[in-house]
């Protein structure tokens, strides 16, 4: 049995394991009743974890998790500078060569 996934938010916890049940791979949830005493966030050391009991799944797993999982981090990818075309990490809104502000397309 390995652990394949761990996040603060139970939610995903659970997301991650209905993904690998819908692919038929076997995996259990450890550790939820220690996030739940706090609201659903758990302290850190107590993050709720999905293991997979089938060793051999395991590359099938990261592989599952990995696309759904970073579905979010690709939505917000680097920016293009409408100033001067540099091209900007999504976690900041203002260009660092010429300060042009960016404003989502949204
Ligand atoms: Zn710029």
């Amino acid at each position: 049995m390995r652990k394949v996934y761990s996040s603060q938010d139970v939610n995903l916890v659970h997301f991650a394991k209905s993904v690998l049940e819908a692919n038929k791979i076997e995996s259990v949830i450890l550790r939820e009743q220690l996030a739940g005493v706090v609201g659903g966030i758990a302290p850190l050391d107590a993050w709720p974890e999905l293991w997979v009991m089938d060793d051999a799944k395991l590359e099938e797993v990261r592989l599952l998790l990995d696309s759904v999982l970073n579905e979010n981090e690709t939505s917000k990818s680097a920016w293009k500078c409408p100033g001067c075309g540099e091209m900007i990490e999504s976690q900041f809104t203002q260009c660092w060569q010429c300060e042009t502000e960016f404003k989502s397309a949204e």
